[in-house]
């Protein structure tokens, strides 16, 4: 079952209110949104919500993730870009100020519940930046920080989101590593790939690190499968495919 089938639950709708724009790029954008209720939403770094979108001829359920962490409070933000042929992510384009989006949720098990005590790796392109941002903000909160190394991957500089706060992080955090990686769409995950097996397959025979990955497609799976047949425990590469 993929997360966009699995929260078909009870849960009640909640609305919330546009309450804010930001365009990262003219593809990529975030909403800022506050329920309309006045509540604070409660999420674990890493979970989404399902957002309906009701176009003219279906209303259809598509999953996003919360970008901002937990202690950033209200409103919180979603992160997300133009798909060939997307008439959902279209349909967020279209959302303006003092808009209403109904939504439920939080879900998700790609979650950090809690911060690892070992060296973390992150790894994501693009917009999947979302739930790994949460991640990192909340672990770089916490009172013992584990050595922490973001690899992000994207088409072009502009695509790197985040790129200031994550480079303030690496300049106050000594134990925060920021390496944006710029390569061609078709070679993203070839990119990461080689990466990861020359510093943490082959680099060392540590296998304690906990991974988290997130991204688009099947290359996911692949640098999932990578770690585990290199030795890393199953429940320390944590990974989401959207
Ligand atoms: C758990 C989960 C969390 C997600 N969180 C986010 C998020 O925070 N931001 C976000 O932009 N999207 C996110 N997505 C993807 C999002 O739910 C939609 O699939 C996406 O916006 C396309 O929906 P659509 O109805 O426009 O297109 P559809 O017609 O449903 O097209 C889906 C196709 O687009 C691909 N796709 C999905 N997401 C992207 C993307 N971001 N870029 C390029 N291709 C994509 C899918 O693999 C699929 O082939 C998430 C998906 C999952 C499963």
């Amino acid at each position: 079952m993929s997360p966009s089938d699995s929260h078909t639950s009870s849960r009640p709708t909640r609305t919330a209110r546009v309450e804010r724009i930001f365009d990262h790029t003219s593809d990529t954008r975030s909403l800022f949104l506050a329920p309309v209720d006045g509540s604070r939403l409660r999420y674990l770094p890493g979970q989404f919500i399902s957002i309906a979108i009701t176009l003219p001829d279906e209303t259809r359920t598509r999953p996003y993730t919360i970008a901002s962490p937990p202690t950033g409070g209200t409103p919180f933000e979603i992160c997300f870009n133009r798909v060939a042929g997307g008439r959902g992510a279209d349909w967020l384009f279209d959302r303006q100020l003092g808009h209403s989006v109904e939504f439920t949720g939080p879900y998700g098990a790609f979650t950090m519940e809690s911060v690892p005590a070992v060296e973390t790796i992150f790894l994501a392109d693009a917009t999947a930046i979302a739930p790994i941002r949460a991640m990192i903000q909340h672990a770089a909160e916490s009172t013992a920080p584990p050595l922490m190394t973001l690899l992000y991957a994207a088409r072009s500089p502009e695509h790197i989101l985040y790129r200031a706060e994550f480079e303030s992080l690496a300049a106050r955090a000594r134990g925060f590593h920021f390496e944006p990686l710029i390569l061609p769409q078709s070679e993203l995950y070839e990119g990461l790939r080689t990466e990861t097996e020359r510093r943490w397959v082959r680099g060392d025979g540590n296998r304690s690190r906990h991974f988290y990955i997130c991204g688009i497609g099947k290359g996911v799976i692949a640098l999932r499968d990578l770690l585990r047949g290199a030795g890393y425990e199953r429940r320390a590469v944590h990974y989401e495919q959207w």
